[in-house]
């Protein structure tokens, strides 16, 4: 077989995922390439929300990441929390923790994955350890006793690499998934379409950048989303799982349009608002099912292992994380010469125990979502009670706290609280 270049550890992808294993790789001093399909900055369809658990994990390879991004108002907004409007239109603003102030480091950012995969991609590159390839295409995949056979097309001409081992994160659309999951079918019910589209001119924003979810009576389980973003713009999408766009023959684009243009309380919002953008659909593999997420010689990481919580729709900080972790199990297996799915499934029992329960627990609550009356007797009760509106705002950091809300004592007791 014709081998052309030769590393330890080769990353497909550079998203999120991937940049954060190469990161990580790197910080360890190990040789290895990342490629990537697209050339950098590239676009990528999301809500563009940065949760706090972004920062918990990059800041271990780029300490002066929240500082870069407090400094910079051009492609960085700050915020400090979620607004939840229920079906009934009662918001419940929900601040990422209890009391916060402008004055405070802000937990969360939103910038347009233009921006922010660029940031990550060019930490990548400050690294001797990373080789990186963009405009190259994994193409094909053979793998045997002795390693990674890959086959890409790099600026338009066939190359072979040989690897010890596969980071693969690829996105939603991973190749190498099909060789690690037991079955190709995709599983409607874990599966969320998304569309985003950005726009000027929206108004009302809450003064501290809130997002906005907006869960509308005959848009039920999905919801509509307003995330605010530097120079006057806005992220403007809806998400939905599959299995109900494809039951109930939904037209994702048409419904967001008439949203912006009916609704009785967002249309005001809309009525000077001009789209800037296409308005652009992809899919959110959710991790509502546990699955094998390494194999012989190969780890998927972010959505290639099905990681976005199901509630939320947030997948980058759980990208990154399964890159972290990637990274650190690749540095062992090299160590060991050991690449066995035995040796690699220490990534997946690191990346459940990490967030496992919350996946779960989300799961639990996208399914709650259909009904309602709970969420307008959640919202009502939470606005004149302000001991449950903080105990729910700890709930986003607190995964303990969150089980609360999937006990049906719970709402009994803020029955007769
Ligand atoms: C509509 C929508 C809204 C969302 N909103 C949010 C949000 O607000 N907050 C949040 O946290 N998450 C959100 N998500 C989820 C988030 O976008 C993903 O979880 C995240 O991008 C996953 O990162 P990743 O690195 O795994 O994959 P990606 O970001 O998809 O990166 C994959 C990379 O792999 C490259 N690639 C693909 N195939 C190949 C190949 N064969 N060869 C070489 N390179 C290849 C691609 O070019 C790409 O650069 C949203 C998703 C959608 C669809």
């Amino acid at each position: 077989m014709q081998i052309d270049e030769y590393f330890d550890v080769v990353v497909v992808g550079a998203g999120p995922a991937g940049a954060s294993a190469s990161l990580f790789l790197s910080q360890n001093n190990v040789k290895h390439l990342l490629i990537d399909k697209e050339t950098f900055p590239r676009d990528k369809i999301c809500g563009d929300a940065l949760s706090g658990k972004v920062f918990s994990h990059l800041k271990h390879v780029i300490p002066e990441i929240h500082h870069d991004f407090n400094l910079d108002n051009e492609h960085y907004t700050s915020s400090y929390g979620v607004r939840f409007v229920a079906p009934n239109g009662v918001n419940l603003d929900v601040p990422f923790s209890p009391g916060l102030t402008m004055a405070d480091k802000s937990p969360g950012f939103i910038s347009k994955r233009i921006y922010f995969d660029q940031y990550l991609f060019s930490k990548c590159k400050e690294h001797s350890s990373a080789t990186i390839y963009e405009n190259t295409l994994l193409q094909k995949i053979e793998k045997n006793d002795e390693g990674v056979y890959l086959t890409v097309i790099k600026n338009g001409e066939e190359k072979y690499i040989y690897t010890k081992l596969l980071i693969s994160a690829e996105g939603e659309r991973s190749p190498t998934a099909r060789m690690v999951y037991d079955t190709v079918e995709r599983d409607y019910n874990s599966f969320s379409a998304g569309i985003r589209a950005y726009y000027s001119g929206v108004t009302d924003f809450h003064q501290m950048n809130f997002i906005e979810l907006h869960f509308i009576k005959d848009f039920l389980p999905g919801y509509f989303w307003i995330f605010p973003l530097p120079n006057g713009q806005a992220n403007v999408g809806v998400g939905m799982l599959s299995k109900d766009v494809s039951e109930k023959k939904l037209n994702l684009k048409k419904l967001m349009e008439e949203i912006i243009q009916n609704h009785p309380e967002i249309s005001k919002r809309f009525i000077n608002a001009k789209l800037e953008s296409k308005i652009l659909g992809w899919g959110l593999p959710l991790g509502r099912n546990k699955k094998n997420i390494s194999t012989d010689r190969i780890m998927l990481c972010g959505d290639a292992a099905s990681l976005i919580d199901p509630f939320t729709g947030e997948g980058i900080g759980n990208a990154i994380l399964s890159g972290r972790y990637a990274a650190q199990t690749a540095v062992l297996s090299l160590k060991h010469n050991n690449f066995s799915k035995t040796f690699l499934s220490q990534y997946d029992q690191i990346v459940y125990a990490k967030i496992g329960s919350e996946l779960k627990l989300s799961s639990t609550l996208l399914s709650l979502c259909k009904y309602p009356m709970l969420f307008n007797f959640v919202v009502n009760k939470a606005n004149k009670n302000k001991e449950l509106s903080e105990l729910i705002s700890c709930m986003f950091a607190d995964i303990g706290l969150r089980k609360k809300f999937s006990n049906p004592l719970f709402y009994l007791k803020i029955l007769f609280s």
